[in-house]
């Protein structure tokens, strides 16, 4: 299916912005508005080549949770030995359309894998050589925006931000090289600067990264910090759904970057990635997901200067526990939650950076099987973050959140019932205090969780489909025990606030 979009979507120049997408007809919240089967351009990145399907993007990974049970395998291309497909039917269409133009090359560069940016330009040179592309295919490409100049620009003020032209000079000449196409080496830097400009993050249900993907369609649509629309991956095929009712002919818009953070900082993520200056309602009114930037609260308790030391320091935490060691690591991550716990009170637990330090919290206790310190943390997110930051219970991102929460309860659980008297981690004797009855817990999310799926994601997404093959819980009538989801639900929250920082 082509790179492109349904009848009533169409483009339109916006003075001072550029060309972008609006619709003919009003749009109801939580539609689809339109769907890609495979855009242009997809790629996984390097680290998930062994565990993602190179076709439709299913993600099989080495350590899934006990209870999970998944007998789904992949196989390996045997011409290449880089990419892996999860059915005949992938691993040959595959074929056809991309992969036979760039096997060769791919095994004979191997065990070196390109970065995806490379992988990703190199198929499209190959695919122009092999006149495997149409001209609309390859004329929205060059229509894109390529920011060549800006990058060039910024490179020559040294020393500020990391050098992206720099970046795209080294890419442009691997997948000139290894290719062997007869493009210039400056067209081939063009398409890789507008490959990095224009590519999109491919993530799975749960919002982990797998890949990259390039769709000429929708880099037409362009942000707000409110947006209107959000685009959701299932496998390799992308679709942009409403977030709210969309009158007809207006603009269609998605967001570029992480909408949690403060006003100056998604104005400084989207000035240095995307070279414009965001002048939607938000930005303007100094707006975080419609909450102030700055609470009132926090504006008579702390000075604006301090604010910002605190954000920095928490982000300067972060990013170093990003390389560290597993042991440093959670060291680093602790300081990094300390540093907002004596202003608790009047810094709001949703605001950044705080949030994101708390997911890598969680991530890395469940990584280190400490599921009640993870839980603990999830349920923080749960009650008192996430309904904040997306105010819309069936908003995608909130779902997908539930559904990894879900999934941990449900290893805690697993835990609890495999070894009961091991004490488990720091915080599991607290949690038991409060006489939660899970399997009650269970269908309680499992409900929040079908309800969101028509209108956050679609019945026919991947993600309802991850979900559906998930073993249903247990019902808790079996063992004479009536749910009571809302009773269950209260004593959660006492929890997570009694609990977690
Ligand atoms: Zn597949
Ligand atoms: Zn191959
Ligand atoms: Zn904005």
């Amino acid at each position: 299916m082509p790179d492109t979009f349904p009848s009533n979507i169409y483009t339109s120049h916006i003075p001072g912005k550029g060309r972008g997408l609006f619709t003919s007809h009003a749009i109801e919240a939580g539609e689809l508005v339109f769907l890609l089967d495979r855009p242009l351009l997809c790629v996984p990145s390097n680290r998930h080549l062994d565990e993602t399907c190179y076709h439709c993007f299913l993600w099989l990974p080495q350590n899934t949770p006990k209870f999970e049970d998944d007998t789904r395998r992949l196989q390996g291309c045997m011409g290449c030995k880089v990419v892996k497909y999860c059915s005949k039917s992938c691993q040959s269409r595959s074929w056809a359309g991309y992969h036979k133009f760039e096997c060769k090359i791919l095994g004979r560069l191997y065990p070196q894998v390109p970065p995806s940016l490379v992988r990703m330009v190199m198929q499209l040179l190959l695919r122009k050589k092999a006149d495997a592309l149409s001209h609309s295919e390859w004329n929205d490409f060059l229509r894109t925006v390529d920011h060549v100049d800006r990058l060039k620009k910024d490179s020559t003020k040294g020393g500020l931000s990391h050098d992206r032209w720099h970046d795209v000079q080294l890419m442009s000449q691997a997948a000139h090289r290894y290719s062997g196409t007869h493009e210039s080496l400056i067209l081939v830097q063009s398409m890789m600067a507008r490959s990095l400009v224009n590519s999109m993050t491919v993530t799975d249900g749960t919002g982990s990264t797998l890949g990259t993907c390039l769709s000429t369609s929708a880099a037409l649509l362009n942000h707000s910090c409110n947006p209107s629309c959000v685009f959701i991956f299932s496998g390799a095929s992308l679709s942009i759904r409403s977030l709210r009712p969309i009158p007809a002919n207006a603009e269609l818009t998605i967001s570029y970057t992480d909408i949690t953070k403060p006003t100056h900082r998604r104005q400084l993520d989207l000035r240095s990635m995307y070279y414009f200056n965001c002048t939607c309602e938000y930005c303007t009114n100094n707006l975080t997901c419609g909450l102030p930037d700055v609470p009132t609260a926090l504006e008579k308790g702390l000075s604006s200067a301090k604010i910002l030391d605190l954000e920095a320091e928490g982000e300067r935490l972060q990013s170093l526990a990003g390389d560290a060691t597993p042991a440093n690591k959670i060291k680093l991550l602790d300081q990094a939650m300390e540093l907002f716990v004596p202003y608790k009170d009047i810094y709001p637990v949703w605001r950044h950076p705080w949030p994101s330090i708390r997911d890598e919290v969680r991530l890395l206790h469940w990584n280190l099987d400490h599921w009640s310190v993870a839980t603990v943390h999830a349920l923080k997110a749960y009650f008192f973050i996430d309904p904040m930051l997306y105010s819309n219970a069936w908003h995608p991102v909130r779902i997908q959140r539930v559904f990894v929460m879900f999934k941990l309860i449900r290893e805690l659980q697993y835990q609890i019932f495999v070894s009961p008297d091991d004490g488990g981690d720091r915080v599991e004797g607290d949690l038991k205090k409060y006489n939660i009855q899970w399997l009650s817990v269970n269908k309680g999310l499992e409900e929040e969780i079908e309800a969101a799926i028509p209108k956050g994601f679609g019945t026919e997404s991947s993600f309802a489909e991850e979900y559906r093959r998930l073993p249903k819980s247990e019902s808790p009538e079996k063992w004479g025990m009536r749910v009571d989801w809302v009773g269950e639900r209260a004593k959660l929250e006492r929890a997570a606030r009694e609990i977690a920082n």
